[in-house]
């Protein structure tokens, strides 16, 4: 294939955690397992421990520091990257993950993993799930400077990897991610409807945009676009 026939491919962009790969395993560790390895560290209850780290949360998200596991490691004094390689094998791909990018790959899509995960941490997930071959490109926000619900992050982005945003297709299980994407320019949106299967699902309703659950539903919209623009040109 030439390099302007590959231009022409439409690109598939995904998030990881909590789109692809269940974030129950992110539930657990910032949720369960960090608090209690704060209280252990700094001898505290772990109420004590859920306060403090519940509060950084709350000012952090959202933020590149947030994503960073040596910022959180140097802020609570808790080897957070370790603490998720001690419990590795929760680390699970959702429902539909393996079928969807086989599915994507077989119809010409090119696939792009952009996460706000840092390398350290997205190192970690390629570890224990497979998720390398189907991607072209996989991207740390980290590398880039900016989270993605920073529309800098998909600026950067396009000037390093240019793309048509009319001609690529998001997924994203966080709403002010999607709005990054949007305002960049991104048509294409669609969130999840459980992220995490230790939670309960959302209401589809309260999301700003269309939402899978499982992840081949997203064939439903590709193929019914796909007809329009068949409709159109006919
Ligand atoms: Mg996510």
């Amino acid at each position: 294939m030439s390099y302007s026939d590959l231009q022409q491919q439409p690109i598939a962009m995904f998030d990881m955690d909590g789109t692809l790969l269940d974030l129950a395993f992110d539930d657990f560790i910032w949720n369960h397992c960090l608090p209690e390895r704060h209280a252990q560290v700094h001898q505290c209850t772990l109420e004590q421990s859920q306060q403090t780290l519940f509060q950084f949360y709350q000012q952090h998200k959202h933020t590149l520091s947030w994503y960073s596991s040596a910022y959180w490691t140097a802020k609570v004094g808790v080897d957070v990257l370790q603490l998720q390689y001690e419990h590795r094998e929760k680390i699970r791909a959702r429902v539909g993950c393996h079928q969807l990018l086989q599915q994507l790959h077989a119809q010409g899509y090119r696939c792009w993993l952009l996460t706000n995960a840092d390398r350290a941490g997205l190192q970690l997930k390629l570890e224990n799930v497979e998720l390398s071959p189907y991607f072209e490109l996989m991207i740390s926000s980290e590398e880039l400077g900016h989270a993605k619900e920073e529309v800098a992050f998909w600026q950067k982005l396009q000037q390093l990897h240019p793309f048509d945003p009319a001609q690529a297709v998001f997924i994203d299980d966080t709403v002010a991610v999607l709005k990054g994407a949007e305002d960049f320019g991104i048509r294409q949106l669609f969130s999840i409807l459980q992220p995490s299967s230790s939670k309960a699902a959302r209401a589809a309703t309260e999301l700003p945009y269309p939402v899978l659950d499982h992840l081949t539903e997203l064939f439903d919209y590709l193929e019914t676009n796909q007809q329009v623009t068949d409709a159109k040109t006919a």
